[in-house]
């Protein structure tokens, strides 16, 4: 990384690393506008990357799109995650129905999750699959209630106990 520069001002005081609500600014970049430099930051919320002018930064004031009513964007991060583990995680507790059974996780990121499933409705639901021989993609999941999931789990299971295909 090259070293920048410092002027002995406050506008080139490096922001670099540092917290700022949910961003983080990781760059800086070359843009600016209206003399204000534009940094590429880091989002703790979409776990993605705003470009962003360094007052609005500074300020605190920025909100991601995805953060809205705090409550219904956590819990749809967490619906999020744990799908995300149940393929991904050998050590979580449903692994066994999802990942070792082939299915996959294939959202690339919370922004491309969001855009297809919305915020979930309440704490009963969880991410399920229409097709569940299918992935966790686009077009291929929705928001179901938890009975429903056990259901499905319930179908799984016997099945599993039939045969050995996927
Ligand atoms: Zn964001």
């Amino acid at each position: 990384m090259k070293n920048i520069v410092r002027k002995r001002s406050q506008k080139t005081q490096d922001i670099i690393g540092k917290a700022y609500g949910c961003l983080t600014p990781i760059k800086r970049t070359n843009l600016r506008q209206h003399g204000h430099a534009i940094y590429n930051c880091y989002c703790s919320v979409c776990d993605g990357y705003h470009k962003m002018r360094r007052d609005t930064i500074v300020s605190g004031t920025f909100k991601c799109k995805y953060w809205y009513h705090g409550m219904s964007y956590s819990l749809t991060y967490r619906r999020y995650k744990s799908a995300h583990q149940r393929c991904n995680n050998p050590k979580h507790s449903s692994y066994k129905y999802y990942g070792q059974r082939g299915v996959r996780f294939k959202f690339k990121n919370f922004p491309e999750f969001y855009e297809w499933m919305g915020p979930c409705p309440g704490s009963g639901y969880q991410v399920g699959r229409l097709n569940d021989q299918g992935h966790y993609e686009v077009g291929n999941c929705y928001y179901m209630t938890t009975d429903q999931q056990n259901e499905t789990r319930r179908m799984n299971h016997l099945k599993g106990c039939n045969s050995k295909t996927r």
